[in-house]
This record gives C-alpha cells, sequence and structure tokens, in this order.
C-alpha cells in the first residue's frame, strides 16, 4: 500500500469529532487576573495527546501559564525541509452564554455539526492537524524532513505565541507553513493586513463657556474623521486589487477625550488631550513606510485645521502587512495535490479577511504560509459557532496528504 493511503487510513472522522470536542470542553478564553482565565489547561492536554502519540514535545513558556505547544516527527537535516502545522489554543469570549442554544463549552454534537466557542475558531483545526501528525506516525511513515505542529497562545490578542516562536530555533528553521484557521478548507493564498492607528490630538485645557481661551483637541478629530474617506481611497490607489479580498478600509473604531487615565469628562471643561483610533486593513502592494508617511500626512492635515494643537498619530500593535503567496510555490503546489489526493475534490480558492498568526510567520520569517482549514469563514466569534464533521475530517486529510507531498519535495 502506498505511504499516502497508510496514513490516510488512520484518520477516522469519530476520533477527529471526539478531540475537537474535548478541545472545546476545555475553555480557553484569556481572562487575565482570572485564575484558569488562560490556554495552560487546553495546551496541557494537547502535549499529553502528543506524548501519547509518541510526538516528540517542546512546551515554550511564553508568558506566565501561557505555553505554545510545539510537537513534531522527523528531522529537519541539510537539504530536507522543515513544514509547520498551525493552530491557536485561544478563543475569543463566549459573550453571554444565554444567547446560545447549547452551553459554549459543552461542545453539543448535532446532526453531524458540533457547537460551541472554538469549534471553528479554531479547535477542529487544530485537531484536524494533530490527527495528521499522528496519522503518518501510526501508519510508521518515516516523514523526509520534519513536520512541526504548532499549538499557539494568544492568536486573538497580540499574537505573543508566534512573536515567539519565530524567535526560536524550531521557529527560525522553518521552511513553509499551513495556518489551520476556518476557511471552509478552501486555499487562502492572501491575507488583509492590518495597521491600528491611534491619533492623539493635544489643545489647552479651558471653561466650555469661554473656548476662545483654549485650543479643543477635539475639533482635531473630526479634522480626522473627514479626511478618513480619503484616506481609503488613497490606500485603495496605492494597493494592489484582490479577487478574492476586499479592498483596503479605513474604520474609526474608538473616540475619547479625554482619553481613559487622563483625567475625567465634563461636560464644561475642554480637554486637553483627544484620542481616535482608526482599523486599516490593507491589501498587498504598500510597505510600512507607504502607511506611515500616509498616516503623517493625515496628521499634518488635520493640524492645519486646528490652529494652536498639535496631532500625532503612534500605532497600537506592530504593523501586520497584507501577505501574498504566488501559486508557484512548492507550498501551494502541494497545497492542490493535498486537496485533490486527500479529499478528491478540485480545489478552491479564496483570500482571509483579517490577519492571523500566518501574518507574523510571513512578514518575520518570510517564509511561504497557504491558509486552509475546516469551518465556515464567517462563523468565528459568533454565537452558536459550529462546525461540520465531514470538514474537520477532510482537513486532516488534506493536511497529511499536503505534508507528504511537501516534505518528498
Ligand atoms: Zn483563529
Amino acid at each position: 500500500m502506498p505511504a499516502l493511503d497508510q496514513v490516510l487510513a488512520q484518520i477516522h472522522s469519530d476520533e477527529l469529532a471526539e478531540l475537537t470536542r474535548d478541545l472545546i470542553r476545555i475553555p480557553s478564553v484569556y481572562r487575565p487576573g482570572e485564575p484558569g482565565g488562560n490556554e495552560e489547561r487546553v495546551a496541557r492536554f494537547v502535549e499529553s495527546w502528543l506524548r501519547r502519540e509518541g510526538v516528540e514535545v517542546l512546551v515554550q513558556e511564553v508568558a506566565p501559564g501561557r505555553p505554545n505547544i510545539i510537537g513534531w516527527i522527523g528531522e529537519k537535516t541539510p537539504g530536507r525541509k522543515s513544514l509547520l502545522l498551525e493552530g491557536h489554543t485561544d478563543v475569543v469570549t463566549e459573550g453571554d452564554a444565554g444567547h446560545w442554544t447549547w452551553p459554549p463549552f459543552s461542545a453539543e454534537l448535532v446532526d453531524g455539526r458540533i457547537y460551541g466557542r472554538g469549534a471553528a475558531d479554531m479547535k477542529s483545526g487544530l485537531a484536524a492537524a494533530m490527527v495528521a501528525v499522528a496519522a503518518l506516525r501510526r501508519a510508521g511513515v518515516e516523514p523526509r524532513g520534519k513536520l512541526v505542529l504548532g499549538a499557539l497562545v494568544d492568536e486573538e490578542d497580540a499574537m505573543l505565541g508566534v512573536r515567539h516562536l519565530v524567535t526560536t530555533d524550531v521557529g527560525r528553521e522553518l521552511d513553509a507553513a499551513i495556518i489551520c484557521e476556518p476557511e471552509q478548507n478552501e486555499l487562502c493564498l492572501e491575507q488583509r493586513g492590518v495597521v491600528w492607528a491611534r491619533f492623539r490630538a493635544r489643545g489647552r485645557m479651558a471653561h466650555g463657556a469661554m473656548p476662545e481661551a483654549g485650543v479643543n483637541p477635539i475639533a482635531c478629530l473630526g479634522a480626522i474623521l473627514r479626511e478618513a474617506p480619503a484616506l481609503e481611497r488613497r490606500l485603495r490607489r496605492r494597493c494592489t486589487r484582490s479577487r478574492h479580498l476586499r479592498p483596503p478600509t479605513v474604520t474609526p473604531t474608538i473616540a475619547q477625550a479625554p482619553p481613559r487615565g487622563v483625567g475625567v469628562p465634563q461636560s464644561n471643561v475642554i480637554p486637553a488631550l483627544a484620542e481616535l483610533t482608526l482599523d486599516i486593513r490593507l491589501t498587498a502592494g504598500i510597505d510600512a513606510d507607504g502607511v506611515r508617511s500616509e498616516l503623517e500626512a493625515v496628521c499634518a492635515r488635520a493640524a492645519a485645521g486646528c490652529p494652536g494643537a498639535k496631532v500625532e498619530w503612534e500605532p497600537v500593535n506592530p504593523f501586520r502587512l497584507a501577505t501574498q503567496v504566488d501559486r508557484a510555490e512548492p507550498l501551494v503546489q502541494c497545497m492542490i495535490r493535498g486537496v485533490r489526493e486527500g479529499a478528491g475534490r478540485a480545489p478552491k480558492f479564496g483570500g482571509v479577511p483579517g490577519s492571523t498568526d500566518g501574518t507574523v510567520l510571513r512578514m518575520e520569517l518570510g517564509i511561504p504560509i497557504v491558509t486552509c482549514g475546516p469551518g465556515n469563514r464567517l462563523i468565528p466569534h459568533q454565537v452558536n459557532e459550529y462546525v461540520d464533521v465531514a470538514e474537520i475530517a477532510e482537513a486532516a486529510r488534506i493536511y497529511a496528504a499536503a505534508a507528504l507531498s511537501y516534505l518528498e519535495s
């Protein structure tokens, strides 16, 4: 029996369903300050599961109670490659549990569908990746090269897990990565970038009845808001068009005057400071300097409209630019083969509307990434999040077939 058939024979949808349900039943919302409000329990579950399967495991303590679990089979030797199957262990808040049809962490299985927080984003993708790695091992197939599983922390927030991984040996030696996020098992070669820009306008405090005695920074926020559509148009001109992604967008998300922690808002006081955050989403074609110069220009125009005020901006997070991978990349070719051989169908292509840990891998390591995983692309972070068991099984088969093909290449 050829190696791939032996490996695929080790992938069973019942096991995938149960593993996904086990992972969902361990809540892993990051709640700072709350005992157990982190990824530790689910990470330790992944660790023991991998050890039982005979997979090598490394625990990277990224922050207290927040470990990355890295598992691998095979070895990276000269001329051989290292491929990462990437997932994250954190999930976003369930919100008001009363709005869910079934409790958000009960992982109800109804008509081939599993419901719960993290069902799609992304405990099912993680389960599919774990089983894909284990299936190679169970089949006794020694990969040419190294197949790595990363169960990383903090994807939903500052991406501390992947930022840590890229500074370590096992991260630096990676040649490519499959990001197992919910994309309906489509092959996504592009993801939009994100920049959160916080503008700060500095004026001068005064009595609301005597505005001429001060400089009102809130007027500057108005000027920045008026600039936002023009900024969006300029970014759309500078970025490339994509068949799979929406064009760049500029969305105001936070406006505060005075900002939190800097005084108390009062109806008769012109504050000294005002802040506005823009959530900027990008497609490929613009670099970090290009974005910076556009934001500087917004500051200059806003300041010109508000005599006496100072306007500056700062990034809230490190920049995550849009990423794109060429269809000719060996990883992409192997994923196409993986879909044909593992799922028995032609591949579909798509794009990732937001940014993921893959963005960091692509930007920091320069390696090709393809995002492909089980779950409806629109369902993450919603109430009654779900995933179809058939899609989880298909994902595991795609990962196993693509990994074999990539490590052979
Ligand atoms: Zn996710």
